[in-house]
């Protein structure tokens, strides 16, 4: 960003004045900077781009709630959607199994 006092480029967004001319920034300020940056880079670097699930992994972890349990631990670091992905499979599998070894149960 830029000072909008003297145009000084201001590398880090987390100081409150310009190094240059020791402009002091207020909230507006922020604000309206952070309505300018339309773009979402910021967004983007926090987001692996690898960040879906593998293959037919999402449907092992519904057959095998274990699968998914252990995809979930050694496979979604940094992954936020697939993690959500594999947690979905994986609570859907583990109640679909209860539901049988109700039934199954149930029966005796
Ligand atoms: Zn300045």
């Amino acid at each position: 960003m830029k000072c909008p006092n003297c145009h000084h480029e201001i590398e880090s967004s987390l100081t409150s004045k310009c190094p240059n001319c020791g402009f002091k920034f207020d909230d507006e300020f922020y604000i309206s900077q952070a309505n300018e940056s339309e773009d979402t880079s910021n967004l983007d670097k926090s987001i692996d781009p690898d960040d879906y699930p593998t293959g037919g992994l999402p449907f092992i972890a519904l057959i095998l709630p274990i699968l998914g349990l252990l995809a979930i631990i050694f496979r979604t670091k940094n992954k936020p959607y697939t993690r959500k992905i594999y947690a979905i499979a994986t609570i859907a599998g583990a109640v679909a199994w209860g539901a049988v070894l109700f039934l199954i149960f149930k029966q005796w």
